[in-house]
This record gives structure tokens, C-alpha cells and sequence, in this order.
């Protein structure tokens, strides 16, 4: 017998054929004997439908009603899983967030989790129930509703395993588990058989959208493995856990490519101490998270700076330097929206030189111009245009010998 969660996706629970496929699917493994807990997101489109409602209403909705609204997609697909088994003969119970014993700050629409408590939960797998836990949703000290961020039933999932001791985790979604590169856009991608913690971090913050990021922190932080699969095709996906050193073996795992950030060049300002600063406390008070950030040398007492941000952000982030420009009597801001940031990843690059330059080459050999480059313990990224973007991360795939044969 083993404890297994089992988190399945809006697309997943998307219509009520699908939910009945998923139901079919717990009770099999159910069937063998196992104690299952399930985590379903809302039906897909339902989160993003509610928040357009609110924002018809009001402009400005209160996190705290965000939350009351939102909370209720997951409810739905959860009253349906449970009926859905019931039907097949299964014992099945369905628990919000809160009744599940997931505790967590009082920051609504992005709220942490602080502790768990599956004392009920684990009386219920214990009567021999399935339970199936509302994905997204905790409660607050005082009982409030509380969600995690978008994606987040991604890190209710991972955070139950823990709070269950559960022997296996399983993200079912509608791809067949992790990839070299998106496949929509390099048709070459391969399905990876596994992937280290950080090395999946970095993927899931750079645009390859498989799963919420704060999730695989908290799997990190806590060494949760767990396994990305396909709802649809019955078929191992990729197992994401604690780095082994084989994994070195291989220096780049992935190559992932965002679309969504936007370029900030700040020029003219005075190169002197504390220039730097005021921009970026001026942004950080904006809440604008800056990514990229390069300086040239100043000349003439004057210098340049440029920056990436994400592309939503880019009118907050100009207005936010436009006012330390004022004060500072000079300088110009320009945006740059069609770019893209293509980064290759491995833990293998601590280990393995050579792998900057071999990116630089791929891009050269593409004519592709680099704009900006940034590199990390495991990670390389470059800015370039978006319309060449594509093209060039095919080209970066297969040099590093990604390709599938
Ligand atoms: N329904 C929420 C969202 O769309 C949470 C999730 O799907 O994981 O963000
Ligand atoms: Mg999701």
C-alpha cells in the first residue's frame, strides 16, 4: 500500500467527461489498494473568467474578495470529483483548502503557507475514503480564505505530500511531463526522464509554464519529489527530485525561451554613488521585479543603464524612473517591447567550462545579435529580438545536442 497524491489541472477537470476520466483513473490506482488524495484546480478558463467579472465591477477589486470569488472555481471541481467516484462505487470526500489544515499568512491573493495540520485528512484515508482537496486555497489565523498565487494548486499539491508523508506525488497535466524546450515551438524537444529541483526552478520561472514556481521552491526546501505526467496517455513523465551527481553528466538540460518581458534603457544619468539606487528603490516601490540589469562604463560623468522587466510591468516601471529622472534633472527612458530571453540550464555548467561560449556560438552561427547576457551558477541567458527568437532557440537546442534523433 502506498499514500499517493494526485493533482490534476484545469484542463484535466475541464468538462464533465473529463472529470469522470480522472475519476476512472483514481479508482484504479485506489482500486490497488493505495490511499489516495487528490488535488484538483478550477475547469480551465473558470479562474481567469472570475477575475474578469470582478474587474467589470470594480477596477480596483479588494484582495480579500478576490479571494472569496476565486476560491470558488476549485470548490466546484471538487463537489464534482467526489461525486464523480461516488458514482463509481468509490468512498469519496471532498475538503476545502481550510478543512484540509492548510494554514497560511494573512496576505490575500498570495498567501504563504505556514503549517500544516492533515489530522482529519488522514482519518479519512485511514476509513478508506478517497479525499479530494480543493487545490489554491488555505486559511488564515483567523479563519479567513486565503489563495496562493496563480498556479497554486500546484504547491497545495506538493505542500500535502508533505503534510501526509505521502510516498509519491503525481502532477497530471496536459503534457507528458518535462521537455528540452517547449514542443510547440522546437518540434526536436525531448521528454526528460528526470530533473533535478533547481534545475526545473529555473524552467518553471523562465516561461516554460509546466508549473507554479513557488511549488518547486517548496518541493526544494523540503525535498518533495514528484512526478510531472500526462492525465490523457498513461505513461511515465518526468520524475523532479533531490540533485544526484550523474545528473552533472549532462551540462545542459533545457533551453527555455520568455516572451514576456519588455527592455528598459535608462540613458544619460549622473555616474555617481547612489544613481543606481534611487532607480531601483524607485521600482521596488513600484513593485516592479527587475530581472536583467546591465551598466556601461560612464563617460563624461554620464551613463547608461538597461534593465529587463516583465512586459505587463512596463509602463509602471517607465513611470517609476521618469520620477527619479526629474529629480535628478536629466536622462532619458526608452522601451524596447519585442524582445525574448532564451537561457540554457543544467546543473552539469558547475562542473563543464565552455558552455557561454558554445552559446554565444550557436546564436552566431544563427546571426542572431545578442543584446544582453546574464549567466548564474546553472544558468546562461541572453536577451535578443523576439521575432528571431525561435529560430534561435531551435538552433541553441540542437547545437547542445537536444535533438531528438
Ligand atoms: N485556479 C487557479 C489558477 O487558475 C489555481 C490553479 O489552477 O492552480 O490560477
Ligand atoms: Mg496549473
Amino acid at each position: 500500500m502506498a499514500r499517493i497524491i494526485k493533482k490534476f489541472g484545469g484542463t484535466s477537470v475541464g468538462d464533465v467527461d473529463r472529470i469522470q476520466n480522472v475519476a476512472r483513473l483514481i479508482k484504479e490506482d485506489h482500486d490497488k489498494g493505495n490511499q489516495i488524495v487528490v488535488v484538483v484546480s478550477a475547469r480551465s478558463g473558470v479562474t481567469n473568467d472570475l477575475i474578469n467579472r470582478a474587474k467589470a465591477i470594480n477596477r480596483n477589486p479588494a484582495d480579500r474578495e478576490m479571494d472569496m470569488l476565486l476560491v470558488a472555481g476549485e470548490q466546484e471541481t471538487i463537489a464534482l470529483t467526489a461525486m464523480a467516484l461516488q458514482a463509481l462505487g468509490v468512498d469519496a470526500v471532498s475538503l476545502t483548502g481550510a478543512m484540509a489544515g492548510i494554514k497560511t499568512d494573512p496576505y490575500h491573493t498570495r498567501a504563504r503557507i505556514v503549517s500544516m495540520d492533515c489530522r482529519t485528512l488522514i482519518e479519512h484515508l485511514d476509513s478508506n475514503r478517497v479525499v479530494i482537496v480543493a487545490g489554491f486555497q488555505g486559511a488564515g489565523e483567523q479563519g479567513q480564505i486565503t489563495t496562493l498565487g496563480r498556479g497554486g494548486s500546484d504547491l497545495s499539491a506538493i505542500a500535502l505530500a508533505k503534510g501526509v508523508d505521502a510516498d509519491l506525488c503525481q502532477i497530471y497535466t496536459d503534457v507528458e511531463g518535462v521537455y528540452t524546450a517547449d514542443p510547440r515551438i522546437v518540434p526536436k524537444a525531448r521528454k526528460l526522464p528526470e530533473i533535478s529541483y533547481e534545475e526545473m526552478l529555473e524552467l518553471a520561472s523562465l516561461g516554460t509554464k509546466v508549473m507554479q514556481a513557488r511549488s518547486v521552491e517548496f518541493s526544494n526546501k523540503f525535498n518533495v519529489p514528484f512526478e510531472v505526467r500526462s492525465s490523457f496517455k498513461n505513461k511515465p513523465g518526468t520524475i523532479v527530485k533531490e540533485e544526484v551527481s550523474s545528473m552533472e553528466d549532462v551540462v545542459v538540460r533545457g533551453v527555455a525561451l520568455d516572451k514576456n518581458q519588455a527592455k528598459v534603457m535608462v540613458a544619460n544619468i549622473p555616474d555617481k554613488p547612489g544613481t543606481a539606487a534611487r532607480v531601483f528603490r524607485s521600482l521596488s516601490e513600484a513593485n516592479v521585479v527587475v530581472d536583467m540589469i546591465v551598466q556601461n562604463i560612464g563617460r563624461n560623468g554620464v551613463a547608461n543603464l538597461t534593465f529587463t522587466v516583465p512586459r505587463d510591468d512596463t509602463h509602471r516601471a517607465s513611470q517609476a524612473v521618469e520620477e527619479v529622472l526629474q529629480e535628478l534633472g536629466g536622462g532619458k527612458v526608452t522601451l524596447v517591447g519585442d524582445i525574448a530571453k532564451l537561457s540554457v540550464v543544467g546543473v552539469g555548467m558547475r562542473t563543464h567550462s565552455g558552455v557561454a561560449s558554445q552559446l554565444f556560438s550557436a546564436l552566431s552561427d544563427a546571426e542572431v545579435n545578442i543584446q544582453l547576457i546574464s549567466t548564474s551558477e546553472i544558468k546562461i541567458s541572453v536577451v535578443i529580438n523576439e521575432n528571431e527568437s525561435d529560430h534561435a532557440i531551435r538552433a541553441v537546442h540542437s547545437a547542445f545536442g537536444l535533438d531528438v534523433e
